[in-house]
């Protein structure tokens, strides 16, 4: 069975990928009489970066997070590289002598920006958090602090900052609610869940809010959701009935579900009516986990068809810049943010971003917030983007594809 690719060839900076020692050539690709010519099956490589196939031989830990340093992509510093992208850019320009390609993205823009969060934790535990100042700033503890923290002057609760800073840079983002509340105990022993209660009172009003300003909702699904389609539908339609209306989008926590088999998960999205997930991603390395910045369809291998429910490749999660920075070869999280607007636009991708807004929060999580505003100036530092909402991104996806198949009848 094949596992790992055993040899990686560039040309013209293209990573090349082979599977066997007899089909390894000098020469990879190249114009011969007019003519290009490949000597690689960029089709099986595809299929082997968007089904995910590495992953089955990578090992996870108690969390079920993947043990980044056994994929290739890692190993082969391509996590940043969108290598199917690539592929695809080698038949574009094939097809463009004879065909009228559809540009990706509307109004001449080169790549598309998707914000998104994910709420995890929106209303502080004092106690909890006390203790993690502590820990985090011994010996240099600063006792107003931790007064702020326990009197409830420091909070998580960052919804307003997260629409101004946004409003302010004209862009709009989505965020994700879990429809499912754990609790301590649950979190210790069996599974990770957030601890609120979205049929409270102020997530009502905040609903309504966001939704006014134009902002997305979303749902977060719980860690395991995924293992039953009747709970999976019970959480989505916890957040519907806070919100007064259909949702489209989710995101699993922690990057959670079906890891041996993901598009078994995204038949259920397509079952209780999501349209788009936004949940490839490595937990602990930023980058393009299927080796894909296009938003995409999963396959099913046991009906050999694609699931409907599109799939939006987020690249990037807040502690990937922080917790897990040492996992990378950046040394600045602006050189990581940096690599990946690039590479979202050098490959007419979307760069889809998640960030907690508690880690607006900048005594719990200092630079973190800078990091945000960061972002957004490095996005809007040129205004060839376009921007909506992660639903409204993969709506205008969907069209595409429509248009797409029209034209191929
Ligand atoms: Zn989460």
């Amino acid at each position: 069975m094949i596992d790992t690719p055993i040899k990686i060839i560039y040309d013209k900076e293209i990573p090349f990928l082979f599977f066997d020692e007899i089909s390894i050539k000098d020469k990879v690709y190249y114009l011969d009489n007019d003519k290009t010519l490949l000597a690689n099956d960029i089709i099986f490589s595809s299929f082997y970066l968007l089904t995910g196939w590495n992953e089955k031989f990578i090992n996870r830990d108690k969390k079920d997070r993947h043990n980044i340093q056994q994929s290739f992509l890692y190993q082969n510093n391509l996590l940043h590289t969108p290598i199917v992208n690539k592929y695809a850019d080698i038949l574009l320009n094939v097809f463009s002598k004879s065909h009228r390609p559809l540009p990706s993205w509307p109004y001449g823009k080169k790549y598309a920006v998707a914000l998104s969060h994910d709420i995890d934790y929106p209303v502080m535990i004092k106690w909890i958090e006390a203790i993690r100042y502590c820990a985090k700033n011994k010996p240099n503890i600063n006792p107003v602090k931790i007064f702020d923290i326990l009197f409830g002057k420091e909070t998580f609760w960052n919804f307003e900052k997260c629409m101004e800073l946004e409003t302010s840079h004209c862009l709009k983002s989505a965020f994700y609610f879990c429809g499912y509340k754990g609790n301590l105990l649950r979190y210790l022993l069996y599974a990770p869940d957030p601890f609120y209660d979205v049929s409270d009172k102020k997530f009502y009003q905040l609903f309504e809010t966001l939704k006014n300003h134009g902002f997305e909702i979303g749902m977060h699904a719980s860690y395991l959701a995924y293992k039953s389609v009747n709970s999976f539908k019970s959480e989505k339609q916890k957040i519907e009935s806070v919100l007064g209306k259909n949702i489209t989008g989710n995101r699993h926590h922690y990057w959670h579900w079906n890891q041996n088999d993901a598009a078994q998960t995204s038949i259920i999205h397509n079952e209780i009516g999501l349209v788009y997930d936004s949940s490839i991603c490595f937990e602990k390395h930023s980058g393009f986990r299927y080796g894909i910045s296009s938003p995409f369809h999963l396959y099913d291998s046991n009906t050999s068809s694609r699931v409907d429910t599109l799939q939006l490749p987020p690249s990037l999660m807040d502690a990937q810049l922080f917790d897990f920075r040492k996992e990378s070869n950046f040394t600045k999280y602006e050189d990581m943010i940096d690599s990946l607007i690039n590479n979202a636009r050098s490959s007419s991708g979307v760069f889809v971003v998640d960030f907690h807004p508690r880690t607006l929060n900048n005594t719990l999580f200092p630079e973190w917030g800078d990091s945000y505003t960061y972002l957004l100036n490095a996005v809007c530092k040129n205004d060839d983007f376009f921007c909506d909402t992660p639903g409204g991104i993969a709506n205008y996806w969907l069209e595409r594809e429509k248009k797409l198949l029209e034209a191929s009848l």
